[in-house]
């Protein structure tokens, strides 16, 4: 069967218990894990899962900061910076390639600023993922994919659709972030499913097909 390849990026942050690792006697100190994966995946036609053929550990970071002192650091935007430094040293000395640090330092940091406690350690893995896909997969036209309708985020769609189906974040938080400026967008399907539009350009790309409702987007210019 003729596959085609094509390789990503993947971030994803969660605050969970991790085996073998103590908490901090000392209060207040939040540790940082960073993981660094390399992934190789295979999609299947269909409604068939997915299927992992590599998941390694390349390289793993632990960096211990002050909770409180990092979410008052965060929450005064122009302070965040020796943050910001930090963690890309270590993405750095990983080897994950300084065009992700932007996405996942941003990611990281919204995650740390909606965080209650610094009890459990939050964990943010970086995937180099190399996709396999089956050449059944239609990509959308250029020109479907360059007109995508662009709309403005308001409390009627985040309270239909909460979350992007695609990177799984809470469309709230663009509102969050763009308080000061002018107004967030979001792209909309013709089928009116709602996507960030980086998120729904990387899937039209590879398959035509809305990822909620299998809506078909042209093929042809
Ligand atoms: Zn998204
Ligand atoms: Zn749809």
């Amino acid at each position: 069967m003729p596959r085609k390849r094509y390789c990503r990026y993947f971030h994803h942050v969660v605050q969970r218990r991790e085996p073998n690792r103590w908490p901090e006697l000392e209060e207040d100190k939040l540790l940082i894990i960073l993981k660094f994966f390399d992934v190789r995946l295979r999609t299947l036609p269909g409604d068939q899962p997915d299927v992992y053929e590599r998941y390694f550990l390349i390289a793993e970071r632990d960096i211990w900061v002050d909770f409180s002192h990092m979410k008052h650091q965060l929450s005064s935007s122009s302070s965040s910076y020796s943050y910001t430094q930090i963690i890309c040293e270590s993405l750095s000395s990983m080897g994950v390639p300084q065009h992700e640090h932007p996405a996942i330092v941003h990611k990281l940091f919204r995650f740390v600023e909606a965080a209650v406690s610094p009890d459990l350690p939050i964990i943010v893995g970086v995937s180099d993922t190399t996709i396999f896909r089956n050449s059944n997969f239609i990509p959308a036209s250029k020109s479907s994919i360059d007109g995508l309708q662009q709309v403005r985020l308001d409390s009627r769609i985040t309270t239909h659709t909460p979350t992007c189906a695609i990177c799984l974040e809470d469309f709230a938080a663009l509102l969050v972030d763009h308080r000061q400026q002018q107004e967030a967008l979001i792209t909309r399907l013709p089928c009116r499913h709602h996507y960030h539009l980086h998120c729904i350009v990387q899937c039209l790309e590879i398959n035509h097909l809305c990822p909620m409702c299998r809506y078909p987007m042209p093929t042809q210019d």
